[in-house]
């Protein structure tokens, strides 16, 4: 573990952003539920927090706090090392077919991982944690970084990070 000077410490939180996913990356739930699961994320993360943010531009209840049952849409939320200096990552949505009883049924699986030891760290508050997590589900619902600090994709959490969403971000996610 590396020590971290003051600067050091900006030029951090600068870079702690996940990768931008293609925007629509990942398909329209179609009304279905999508199971958030957590793994090892201790209790002072509001997960159910951060996803209820997301919620209410999606104008609809996506998201919901429960282990995945199979074959179901499933955002896999764990503790885990974050290459680098991030804080959390977003992987790429994966789609799986199964047949049963004569219908194709489709599901995808996302899997975010947040980095909780770089958290504390880069000393983020309940405010900035409730941010990481409405984010990463941000690229989960294919939404890409914005450069500047006009909305929650803003990838940087220094000073604070933004809470509210564009326009077309909200069209976006009202679509969904
Ligand atoms: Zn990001």
């Amino acid at each position: 573990m590396r020590k971290l000077t003051a600067a050091g410490l900006v030029a951090a939180l600068a870079a702690s952003l996940s990768p931008a996913l293609p925007l629509a990356a990942v398909a329209a739930t179609g009304g279905r539920p999508v199971y958030v699961e957590t793994v090892g994320i201790p209790k002072d993360w509001d997960v159910a927090g951060g996803a209820r943010w997301l919620d209410r531009y999606t104008g609809k209840t996506t998201f919901k706090l429960a282990p995945c049952p199979p074959r179901t849409d499933c955002v896999l939320i764990l503790a885990g090392s974050v290459p680098g200096d991030k804080v959390g990552w977003a992987s790429p949505t994966r789609t799986r077919l199964s047949f049963g009883g004569g219908q194709r049924v489709t599901w995808t699986t996302t899997t975010i991982t947040v980095d909780v030891a770089q958290a504390k760290r880069y000393r983020y508050t309940a405010g900035t944690r409730r941010w990481l997590i409405a984010h990463e589900l941000g690229h989960w619902a294919g939404l890409a970084h914005q450069s500047k600090r006009v909305s929650f994709m803003y990838p940087k959490t220094n000073p604070t990070p933004p809470m509210t969403a564009t326009a077309a971000e909200r069209r976006h996610l009202a679509g969904r």
